[in-house]
């Protein structure tokens, strides 16, 4: 099927070095796994010219986390070597000065950029990591227990062949997510209504959104955003900063749970008169109201202009909530008609895991099985096929993926989603996958090993870093 192809052999592959999969190498080189994780094979692999900060640095909003959390990992003594040159760095002291507040995503990604080229160098330097980038993963085969990963880089295609597999790739925003969504709540879009992805609305300037829809806002179109997080009311503020110049005069805010805004404590919450259920928006471990699901910082000020007011922010757009939960007929009522007549229709109701095409070592294709707000894996991420049968080596909790609420941890009883965000990818979630990864390989490393024959050739066309491995004859 590929004919000739040059193959390579590790115990375990990162694919993806955006938040998660840095997150994960970040918290590796902290606590000293690095190097048990190198001896077994360590090679990472990512799309990217420059690996290390994925999509997080292109949105153009303000972070849900003040700058410490950014910053909490980057201070650990241990780290204090490879991260001396941040001393000297304007965009760590850009993060630095403004600690306790939100900052911009944009400062937030030049300074994980930074982070993680020297930790990516210094990995590569002292610990022989190989680091493929401007490498694509184009599938992943699971043939027993090894994982078949193809990679193509410059129109040559790799098989690397490892025991574990941490891939994460980002995410996507299936518009028939979308639509079944409405469906199953009796709502429908009309067939030329366009579906646009927050994720690259969100990456666009305010001239960019003026240039994509001036003409929507001219012939008088409705512009609809649906979901009730974060993404959403970022969304709802970038419309109508970018296109009140230009005569947008209202924004429909479709959500199905209610609006929920995070407070520290319930103290706060009453102060600011806001209602909330004492039990299930409450986290029972550290009292904070809606402490996964709320909106906080500058989305937070965003949704309580709405909420008191009816306007975006401080713009002069108008707000129009309609809670689509089934519970007033009046407000159903009205979705749908707001709905049938919308021009724009913006999807902010959550991310599926980009993947590569999955298959088994028998040809047929795996699909893995979701849940709310990502997908069904156990606590290091590790996944169900749609069948319920783990996927053993292998491990998602990125953009798409996330991981479900831990109960030492604690979360409000009312979040049914998964939970991600770069604090959590440089401290529990990849602590849990890196102790899961290093089982596995022991386990096997105390296995006699298979004999293997393989064919030896000169490997033309790779890159110096790429060659290593052995050319194969053989179809898949
Ligand atoms: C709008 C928005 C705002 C957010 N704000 C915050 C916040 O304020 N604070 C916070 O903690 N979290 C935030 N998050 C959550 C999360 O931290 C980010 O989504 C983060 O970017 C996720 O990292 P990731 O590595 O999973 O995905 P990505 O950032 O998308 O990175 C994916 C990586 O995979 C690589 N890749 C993709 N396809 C391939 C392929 N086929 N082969 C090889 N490599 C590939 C890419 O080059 C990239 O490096 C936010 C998320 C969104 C959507």
């Amino acid at each position: 099927m590929y004919g000739k192809f040059l193959e390579t052999s590790t115990g375990c592959v990162v694919g993806g070095a955006g938040p998660a999969g840095m997150g994960l190498l970040f918290n590796a080189l902290r606590t000293g796994a690095i190097a048990e994780m190198a001896q077994y094979g360590l090679i990472i692999v990512d799309a990217s010219a420059t690996p290390g900060i994925g999509r997080l640095g292109d949105y153009q909003i303000t972070a849900n986390s003040v700058g410490d959390v950014f910053l909490d990992c980057l201070r650990d003594p241990a780290m204090a070597e490879v991260f001396a040159p941040l001393q000297e760095s304007e965009a760590y002291w850009r993060i630095r000065n403004q600690d306790q507040q939100a900052p911009l995503l944009s400062q937030v990604g030049e300074l994980l950029l930074e982070a993680s080229q020297l930790v990516l160098d210094h990995i590569v330097a002292h610990y022989s990591v190989q680091l493929w980038s401007e490498t694509l993963i184009t599938e992943v085969i699971c043939d027993n227990d090894e994982y078949h990963i193809w990679v193509e880089h410059r129109g040559q295609m790799q098989r690397i062949r490892s025991r574990s597999l941490v891939l994460n790739l980002g995410g996507r925003q299936d518009p028939q997510c979308l639509l079944s969504g409405l469906k199953a709540q009796g709502l429908a879009l009309p067939p030329l209504a366009a579906i646009r992805s927050a994720d690259s609305l969100l990456r666009m300037s305010p001239q960019a959104l003026r240039d994509t829809f001036g003409p929507v806002v001219a012939q008088g179109g409705s512009f609809s955003v649906i979901g009730g997080s974060h993404s959403a009311f970022s969304m709802l503020e970038n419309i109508a900063v970018a296109l009140e110049s230009i005569g947008l005069e209202q924004v429909n805010l479709i959500h199905r749970s209610p609006i929920r805004l995070f407070y520290e404590n319930v103290e706060q919450a009453h102060a600011n008169g806001y209602v909330f259920d004492p039990v299930a928006d409450v986290c029972p471990i550290s009292g904070r109201v809606n402490r996964s699901g709320g909106l906080r910082y500058r989305a937070l000020a965003v949704g309580r202009e709405v909420l008191e007011r009816g306007f975006v922010g401080t713009t002069s757009v108008r707000a129009r909530l309609l809670q689509v939960d089934g519970s007033d007929a009046a407000q159903m009522c009205a979705a749908s008609e707001v709905l049938q007549h919308a021009a724009v229709v913006m999807q902010c109701t959550g991310y599926q895991p980009l993947l590569p095409l999955l298959r088994r070592g028998d040809g047929t294709a795996i699909s893995l099985r979701q849940v709310t707000g990502g997908l069904d894996s156990d606590p290091s991420g590790c996944p169900c096929d749609d069948s319920g049968k783990r996927l053993h080596g292998l491990h998602l909790f990125g953009l798409g993926s996330g991981l479900g609420v831990d109960p030492l941890l604690g979360s409000e009883p009312s979040f049914s989603g998964r939970i991600y965000g770069v604090w959590q990818f440089h401290h529990d979630a990849s602590r849990v996958v890196i102790d899961s990864v290093l089982q596995r390989l022991a386990d096997f490393a105390s296995r006699p090993a298979p004999q293997v024959h393989l064919e030896m050739e000169v490997a033309h066309g790779w890159p110096e870093r790429l060659v290593g491995g052995d050319w194969i004859e053989a179809a898949t």
